[in-house]
């Protein structure tokens, strides 16, 4: 399905009897085009960026995030995951992370290499050592104000360009060139462009999160050489080419211009265009079965930024459509999607595929970055249903105590969660999973002209610079139905701000400010609009009620997965036989489970519904089902730890 034109969106937004005659109002003016922002990478803007506004970018979002450093998370469960993730990233050391872009330049090789997919003889190395992990550094800098990282990813970027410098071509890799021969004669090799755009991303963020020249420098030379590398090869041969996984390096390339206003590299971004995979997505048909998942979600987030840059609706119609395909018809209740990394039916049908290899956490990372753009174009509140339901369900609780991710969420009943070894596995999830736990305040709060989205609700500070305003929101969100705001401002001001009410509160709410029940309310998935002059100390509690409910899987009514508001909640099936090394990469380059991983049959019920035959247990968001037959204790899937679990329930279907 496509999203429906601003006009239709419009009758979606309801508002109770009453509103007119409150503080509640009115949306008349955000429909009005703010002003024409423009953004850089992500569309996280900040300040190192400032000289590239407003030059290149062709379409004003309707509403736009904040700086990232303007957003501090306050303490709980989201906080925890990002400071995790930090002390994580601290751990990693330079000469590791360079050994193998050294080695490629000729240079001195201190220290010691790190394994895994960063091990001398893979042919991925670089992707995390310097593409992921210093967007990592870079994003969590924004997040946190952490100087000594920032320290460490500067000193990073300096080592990094020495290599390029002896390799005296603009070339920066941890493998040699003849990777991109063998690419040039169609010969085997595994995803060179995969790599080369991690590390142009990386550099890219850390010239804009954290200001560093040298690495806009890198990054320029990198570009540089692939284009000169692009050269006399015909539109034909770059077809058969772009069939070997290349990432986002049409976007990389696409914001390389956006910082720098140097049409090179929005000429060469063309070469990254696979007209094979756009043209039906462009013409509204769903041909993904059969495709790798996250090779192609990162060209949509390409077509996305097309767009933005060049005004063409096609891109916009290619992102949507392809959006709405994966969103409706090929995510679990978790919001993720593949199996075995593809997409291997037609759409609506995911009977069959739930398994040890169900959704890939990269996927889930790529379609956040989508959702993001296309909320920015649309201010939809069911992109943000989205949105939350996959922060929620299928990247919290991908990362352990230790700052270890996931590669795969296992959705078929029976299996447990994996996570790679400290320093010898860096798979794709690893590197993605560092930026996800580094960048969780970037969607929380949006805005325009004048008002502010409050998306999600997650413990947190905004710093509106632009209204000496700040926003604090206290919550313990989802074990707390609702969320606290409190205004700060020296003067009174007047501005809106748009509280998103999710989809899953189908029994009504409340909302009081100061104290005081407003006589409104909105309906599920719209955002209510409380525009007034606001002072100093002012309070709004957003009461939000849960309730259960069931998710079934698309194409087999039968199996259903509950739900509590948006948790995605997983039934307990114990830890025996469980050891360490069953629930741990201790080896290298495995991501799975050693040995023979034996799944369980899924939770069978007589009834026909799975949400009516659960009930509360009386502890925080803990459940147990009431049929008859086998019980079973359920708890959030993200709280799941060292366990085998079942998501779906076997039921006698509708
Ligand atoms: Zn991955």
């Amino acid at each position: 399905m496509t999203l429906p034109d601003p006009t239709t969106r419009l009758t979606r937004r309801h508002f109770l009897a009453g509103s007119t005659a409150t503080a509640a109002a009115l949306f008349a003016s955000r429909y009005s085009l703010a002003s024409r922002y423009s953004f850089v990478q992500d569309r996280v803007a900040d300040a190192a960026a400032e000289s590239a506004r407003g030059v290149h970018e062709q379409v004003a979002w309707l509403a736009e995030p904040f700086p990232l450093s303007d957003v501090r998370l306050l303490p709980g469960l989201f906080h925890d995951q990002q400071e995790i993730n930090r002390a994580y990233l601290h751990t990693l050391d330079n000469d590791s992370l360079l050994w193998s872009f050294r080695k490629t330049a000729g240079l001195p090789t201190p220290g010691t290499p790190y394994g895994g997919w960063e091990a001398p003889d893979c042919e991925l190395r670089g992707h995390f050592n310097g593409g992921h992990y210093l967007s990592a550094v870079a994003l969590t800098y924004a997040s946190t104000g952490d100087e000594p990282l920032r320290g460490k990813g500067n000193a990073l970027v300096a080592e990094l360009a020495k290599c390029q410098a002896a390799n005296a071509n603009g070339y920066l890799s941890a493998y040699p060139e003849d990777f991109f021969d063998r690419l040039r004669r169609e010969q085997p090799v595994w995803a060179p462009f995969y790599t080369l755009h991690k590390i142009l991303a990386g550099h890219l963020d850390m010239y804009i999160y954290c200001g560093n020249q040298q690495a806009l420098a890198n990054a320029e030379g990198l570009a540089n050489w692939i284009d000169h590398w692009a050269e006399g090869i015909s539109d034909a041969q770059m077809a058969r080419i772009l069939k070997t996984e290349y990432g986002g390096t049409m976007e990389g390339l696409l914001n390389l211009y956006a910082v720098t206003g140097k049409r090179r590299y929005l000429e060469l971004s063309y070469r990254f265009e696979q007209e094979q995979f756009f043209g039906p997505l462009a013409a509204h048909r769903d041909e993904l079965k059969g495709l790798h998942a996250n090779t192609h979600v990162p060209k949509v987030i390409g077509a996305a930024r097309r767009y933005e840059l060049s005004g063409d609706d096609r891109y916009r119609q290619i992102a949507e459509y392809f959006w709405g395909e994966v969103v409706n018809e090929r995510a679990y209740a978790t919001g993720g999607t593949s199996n075995f990394e593809g997409w291997r039916t037609d759409p609506g049908q995911l009977g069959g595929e739930l398994s040890l290899d169900s959704e890939e956490c990269c996927v889930g990372y790529n379609m956040m970055k989508l959702s993001r753009h296309i909320f920015g174009w649309t201010t939809d509140p069911r992109v943000m249903d989205y949105y939350e339901r996959i922060l929620l369900n299928t990247r919290l609780g991908t990362q352990d105590s230790q700052g270890l991710k996931m590669y795969y969420l296992p959705l078929a009943a029976g299996y447990w969660k994996y996570f790679n070894s400290p320093t010898h596995s860096f798979w794709c999830c690893t590197g993605t999973g560092a930026e996800e736990f580094a960048k969780l305040a970037d969607t929380i709060y949006f805005h325009d002209a004048n008002s502010v989205y409050v998306n999600l609700f997650i413990a947190s500070e905004l710093n509106w610079k632009q209204k000496g305003i700040t926003l604090r929101q206290e919550t313990t969100f989802p074990e707390e139905q609702g969320t606290r705001l409190t205004i700060h401002s020296a003067n009174p001001k007047e501005f809106a701000l748009q509280l998103r009410i999710p989809y899953w509160v189908t029994q009504g709410g409340t909302v009081k400010i100061n104290g005081e029940a407003l006589p409104v309310f909105a309906r599920p998935s719209s955002y209510l609009t409380l525009k007034r002059t606001w002072h100093e100390g002012d309070r709004v509690e957003l009461s939000l009620p849960m309730q259960l409910h069931s998710s079934p899987l698309p194409g087999d009514r039968t199996l259903q997965a509950a739900m509590y508001g948006p948790v995605v909640l997983a039934a307990r099936m114990g830890s025996v036989g469980l050891t360490h090394d069953m629930q741990y990469d201790t080896t290298s380059k495995d991501i799975h489970p050693s040995g023979d991983p034996k799944p369980a049959p899924a939770p069978v019920l007589a009834e026909s519904e799975v949400s009516a035959v659960i009930a509360p247990t009386g502890a925080a968001l803990t459940f147990t089902t009431t049929s008859a037959s086998e019980r079973h204790e359920l708890i959030p899937l993200y709280k799941i730890s060292g366990e085998r679990y079942a998501v779906y329930f076997k039921t006698q279907g509708a």
